[in-house]
C-alpha cells in the first residue's frame, strides 16, 4: 500500500462548521477520515501532521518553509509522496521556496487548498484534496511516481509550483501558470502531460533549509520618487534588488534611478529584472529603455514569476557563494524559468 504524508498548515480548506455555534473552525486533521469518508476508498496509508496552531498563510514565512522542508526531508524515505494543505494567499511562495530547498526530488510534493472551507456544501476543498492525494499516489507502469517535483493542484489543474501564482481572490480557478503549461488536467481521468514533467539530474535529495531575507522587490511605476528610496536600498542590508519592470523588461531612463542602481551594483548588490506582465519574458536590450540594465550587469529574470524570483534569491543568498549567485539565478534549477529566446 502506498504511503502518503498529508501536512495541514492552515488556511480556509481545513475549516468546518461547529454544530453548536455555527461558526467556522479549523478541524482536527487527525480525524481526517471522519470528515472526509471518501478517502477511505483509496487503498492508501495516509498519515497526517498539522501545524499547531494552523495558520492563515499570510502568517507563514521562512521558518515555516523550513519546518515543512525538514519534515519532508526527515521522512522522505518513509513516504511515497507528500500533500500539503495550505492557505491559498501565499501558497505560491511556500511551494516555490520548497522547490529550491528540496532539490533532487524523485517523489511528489503536491500543494493544495481551497477557496471555500471543506465544511461548506459548495466547497472546492474536497475535490482539491482528493485529487491532490490521487496525484501524489500516481505511479507509472514501472511503479515510479509520475510526478517528481513540487506542484500546486487547484480546480482540476496541476501546475509546476515555481511557475504558479494566485490570480483570483474569489474564483475557484484561483491559480495559473501563464508561462508554463499544465502538468496534468483532472477530468474523468487524470490526463498527464509527460513531456512537461520535471526530472532531476541530481542523484539524491539535496535538502537545504537556510534562506535569507536580504532582498527587496520594487514594482516600478510611472513617476516613482527615487529620491526617497536611497536609504531603503542600502547594501549590505539588502543584497539583491528585484525590479518588476514594464513589458519586456523596460524602465524609464531617469538619472536618479540609474545612479541608485549603479551605486548598489558597485557596492556588491545584484539586481534582477522581472516583468510586471502576467505572461511573457524579459528581453533586456530589446528596447532602448532596457539597454542601461545590460550595461551595468542587471540579471535578466526571463519569465520568472515574482514568487519564484523572490524565493530563488532568498535561497541563493543563503546557499550559493556570492561569486556564483548571478549565474545561479540566471540558470533554471527546478524548471522555474525558460531559456532566453
Ligand atoms: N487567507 C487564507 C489563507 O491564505 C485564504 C485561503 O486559505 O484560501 O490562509
Amino acid at each position: 500500500m502506498r504511503k502518503l504524508l498529508l501536512i495541514y498548515t492552515g488556511g480556509t480548506i481545513g475549516m468546518i462548521t461547529n454544530a453548536q455555534t455555527g461558526a467556522l473552525e479549523s478541524f482536527d486533521f487527525s480525524h481526517l477520515y471522519g470528515h472526509i469518508p471518501e478517502l477511505k476508498r483509496f487503498e492508501l496509508d495516509i498519515q497526517v501532521k498539522s501545524f499547531d496552531p494552523p495558520l492563515d498563510s499570510s502568517e507563514l514565512g521562512p521558518q515555516h518553509w523550513q519546518q515543512l522542508a525538514s519534515w519532508i526531508a526527515s521522512s522522505y524515505e518513509l513516504f511515497d509522496g507528500f500533500v500539503i494543505l495550505h492557505g491559498t494567499d501565499t501558497m505560491a511562495y511556500t511551494a516555490s521556496a520548497l522547490s529550491f530547498m528540496l532539490q533532487g526530488l524523485k517523489k511528489p510534493i503536491v500543494f493544495t487548498g481551497s477557496q471555500l472551507p471543506i465544511g461548506i456544501i459548495r466547497t472546492d476543498g474536497k475535490e482539491n484534496l482528493i485529487t491532490a492525494i490521487e496525484i501524489a499516489a500516481a505511479t507509472d507502469a514501472q511503479g515510479q511516481p509520475i510526478l517528481q517535483e513540487v506542484a500546486v493542484y487547484f480546480e482540476y489543474a496541476l501546475f509546476r509550483a515555481n511557475r504558479s501564482s494566485k490570480v483570483s481572490a474569489h474564483q475557484f480557478e484561483a491559480f495559473a501558470s501563464p508561462n508554463y503549461p499544465l502538468l496534468a488536467k483532472a477530468g474523468v481521468q487524470i490526463e498527464w502531460f509527460q513531456e512537461r514533467l520535471f526530472r532531476t539530474q541530481l542523484p539524491a535529495l539535496q535538502a537545504q533549509f537556510e534562506v535569507s531575507n536580504e532582498v527587496l522587490i520594487w514594482r516600478l511605476f510611472p513617476g516613482m520618487p527615487f529620491e526617497h528610496y536611497t536609504k531603503a536600498l542600502s547594501y549590505p542590508d539588502i543584497k539583491i534588488l528585484i525590479i518588476e519592470t514594464f513589458g519586456a523588461g523596460n524602465a524609464f531612463s531617469k538619472q536618479r534611478f540609474q545612479t541608485l542602481l549603479e551605486a548598489f551594483v558597485a557596492a556588491g548588490g545584484l539586481v534582477l529584472n522581472i516583468t510586471q506582465c502576467q505572461s511573457g519574458a524579459v528581453r533586456q536590450g530589446a528596447y532602448q529603455t532596457s539597454t542601461f540594465f545590460e550595461k551595468i550587469g542587471v540579471i535578466s529574470g526571463a519569465d520568472l514569476t515574482a514568487e519564484a524570483a523572490l524565493t530563488k534569491c532568498m535561497f541563493a543568498l543563503a546557499n550559493v557563494p556570492s561569486t556564483e549567485r548571478a549565474a545561479f539565478i540566471r540558470t533554471a534549477i527546478a524548471g522555474e524559468l525558460s531559456a532566453a529566446k
